[in-house]
Formats: C-alpha cells, structure tokens, sequence
C-alpha cells in the first residue's frame, strides 16, 4: 500500500515548536560532542530540524513536498529508503518519529540506508512501546481500519537494538510526556464490541485533528464522535489496569570499527 497521499495531505503546520521544545532540547543535549554533520531521515515539516541547522551542517529528507516546503537547511524530496547520497556522507544519522510509520519492506531499506550513510552515529527517536491500536479510525467509504497518526508499528529498545547489531549502543533512555499504555486484549473488545465512531479517545479534543485522510481509499473526512457506553467502560477499565508510560524512546548507536 502506498501511503503518499497521507503524507501529502497531513495538517503539517499543526506541528509547531513549542509543543515539542523539550524534546528538540533533548536531542540537542544529546548529540556526541564529535559531530558536525547530520542527515535527518524522515524531517517531516522540520521542527528539529531547522533548529539542527544552526549548530549543524545539515541535509533533511522526507518523501512529501508539502512537509519540505517548512524545512529551511538542505533538503532531498526521497523515500527513506533509496536516498541519491554517497556512503558514509554524514558524522550522525538521526531519524525522529519515522520508523513506525514504514511497511515492513519500506523499513528494511531504510534501515540499509541509514547505515549506509551514516559515518560513525545513528540516533534513532520512536514512541515508547506505543500500542498502535488505541488511535484507530475506519474509513466510512472502504472500511478500512487505520492508526490516526499512520502508526504501523511499535518499538521497545530491545527492537530498536536488533535493527541495529553491528553497532554499540552508546545511550538510551525514555523520555516526554506520560502516556497511557492500551491493554491489547481490551482494545480487541473494544474492537468486536463498540461501533468504530465511539473510538475517538477521549483526550482528542481537537476538532482539528479529527479530518483525516483514508490511506486506502484517499476518502477525506472528519472522523466524527458518538458516545458509547461500552466503549466509556473498556476505556475507564484500561486507565484503571493499564500503565503510564513516558512518551518517545531515544537511542544513540555507534559503528563497530572492531
Ligand atoms: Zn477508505
């Protein structure tokens, strides 16, 4: 399936900095004090990014044009995972909030790339063992069933690590905002049981972010709310049995020269 329609059609300036000042503060506190040039893999509208590019020598890359047109360093219009540069071109490759959004074969070429072109660093940003599922919406046209934020996947540090097993992991720590964890076999109930227009979560208050695009059939609708006590009931049980976690998983690997 090709998503590019998703990522054409995205809300991108509904992403702004000061939502994510602590995490761009983050990243920058923890960049090895050896590097000098980044390739950002995935920039999307360039919130890191552009504040990279004022310490950096940096080139962004992203797949969407849309996202490209906020990001103001070097930039490639390229699918992450067949990227026009020469080996080992950059001291760090860093890659936020890409990974669990690529197919399975789209992530291993990406994973190629990323090695590939990175001379010593690779510093990777994902959420933090995030349960896909809790965002889901379904398109009224074709029924097709959808992670709000095209989430496809979920990743612990013990998966981060296998993508990467040549390399050392220099550090790696959780980070952000606390969020809760869903239950999988109650979001599966929720799933049988409740009608698909009562999954909103509560917390999404926004009516912005309700306008979606099907990566399927490329429907655009709001994704509207109906209250449903069912759905109210898993819901309240999972915040009950259900844990907080720290939002995004930060790791840092260095190439083994050995
Ligand atoms: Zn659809």
């Amino acid at each position: 399936m090709d998503n590019k329609i998703f990522y054409e059609k995205f809300d991108w300036a509904s992403f702004k900095y000061e939502a994510l000042k602590p995490k761009v503060e983050k990243v920058i506190s923890s960049i090895p004090d050896d590097v000098n040039s980044i390739l950002d893999v995935g920039c999307g509208n360039g919130i890191i990014t552009n504040v990279l590019g004022k310490n950096y020598d940096v080139t962004a890359v992203d797949r969407s044009e849309e996202a490209l047109s906020f990001v103001e360093t070097n930039k490639i219009n390229s699918s992450a995972d067949n990227i026009p540069l020469e080996d080992k071109s950059f001291d760090m490759v860093f890659s936020s909030e890409l990974l669990e959004h690529l197919p399975d074969e789209v992530l291993v070429g990406t994973i190629e790339e990323i090695k590939r072109l990175s001379k010593k660093y690779i510093f990777i940003t994902v959420p933090n063992a995030e349960n896909p599922d809790k965002l889901l919406i379904k398109c009224p046209k074709c029924n097709y069933i959808y992670n709000s934020p095209n989430h496809l996947r979920s990743f612990n540090i013990k998966k981060l690590k296998s993508l990467f097993p040549n390399y050392k992991l220099l550090d790696s720590f959780t980070f952000g905002k606390k969020v809760r964890y869903y239950n999988p076999l109650l979001l599966n109930l929720k799933k049988k049981l409740t009608p698909a227009n009562s999954w909103i979560p509560y917390f999404w208050v926004e009516k912005a972010k309700r306008n979606t695009t099907c990566p399927k059939c490329e429907n655009e609708f709001e994704n509207k709310y109906k209250f449903n006590p069912i759905t109210t009931a898993i819901d309240t049980l999972n915040v009950i049995i259900s844990p907080k976690k720290d939002y995004w998983l930060f790791a840092i690997f260095e190439i083994n020269n050995k």
